[in-house]
């Protein structure tokens, strides 16, 4: 699905990660952990196209999409739930999921919709409201939504759990549970470990810009000198 080779991306003369190989298949969940200003926010934008990529090669299925927008990267089947969730917080519920939707035709627009509020059902019920007066978890969720409305084949997420109740986490982590058993590719980048480590098949550590650790969760959590060394968890 996704053939990442190479990849160093920064912004002006800053290099924020530095020749990042990885690949991720149909079904998995790849989590991309590491310390604070590591590089993973910035290897997720770069995937989008919303960092620049300083050399190496971007495919999906075999196609290279590292010369393409960010919306020509949508139409091949990638999207973001971003860090801080940047919704439009002066438009509705329904106007920010139409907003998101640009990209994809009015048809897949109006079923799409449909599809995320199946999993959002606070959503359908607050589908008037304003972005801005929702609660935080709400706002996740809408972001979640947004990202989903194209029905990408990978999604990448950006630090899902940040500042949220476990339970609204919970919620949150299920749809993308439902989404990976149907085939969806995921990229998670968290924070918080346990949580990415739980649901995870992969996971690749990055050390200021650099690739430290690449193999299964089992053999990660086999091995507890590796998360231990990487990330300081016990
Ligand atoms: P965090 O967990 O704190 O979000 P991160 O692993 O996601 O960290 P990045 O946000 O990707 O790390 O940052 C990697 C490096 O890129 C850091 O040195 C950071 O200061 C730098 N950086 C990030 N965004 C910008 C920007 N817009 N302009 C310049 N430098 C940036």
């Amino acid at each position: 699905m996704l053939e990442v080779s190479g990849l160093s991306a920064g912004y002006g003369d800053l290099i924020a990660v530095r020749d990042f190989s990885f690949s991720v298949n149909q079904g998995e969940i790849l989590a991309i952990l590491g310390a604070n200003g590591a590089g993973k926010s910035s290897t997720l934008m770069a995937l989008m196209g919303l960092v620049q990529q300083k050399s190496g090669s971007i495919k999906i299925e075999s196609t290279d999409i590292s010369q393409l927008s960010p919306e020509e990267r949508i139409g091949h089947g990638i999207s973001i739930v971003p860090e801080g969730r940047r919704i439009f917080t002066d438009l509705s519920v329904f106007e920010n999921l139409i907003v998101g939707g640009h990209t994809v035709s009015k048809s897949q627009l109006a079923q799409g919709v449909e599809k995320v509020f199946g999993y959002f059902e606070r959503l359908k019920e607050r589908s008037d409201q304003l972005a801005g007066s929702l609660s935080g978890g709400e706002q996740q969720m809408l972001a979640m939504a947004r990202a989903l409305i194209s029905e990408p084949k990978l999604l990448l997420v950006d630090e899902l759990s940040l500042g949220l109740m476990p339970k609204i986490v919970d919620e949150c982590y299920a749809v993308l549970k439902q989404l990976n058993k149907k085939g969806t590719a995921i990229i998670l980048v968290e924070q918080n470990t346990e949580r990415a480590l739980a649901v995870a098949d992969y996971v690749c550590i990055l050390e200021a810009g650099n690739l430290g650790f690449t193999g299964s969760v089992a053999d990660a959590q086999k091995n507890s000198n590796i998360l231990h060394s990487f990330l300081g968890e016990s």
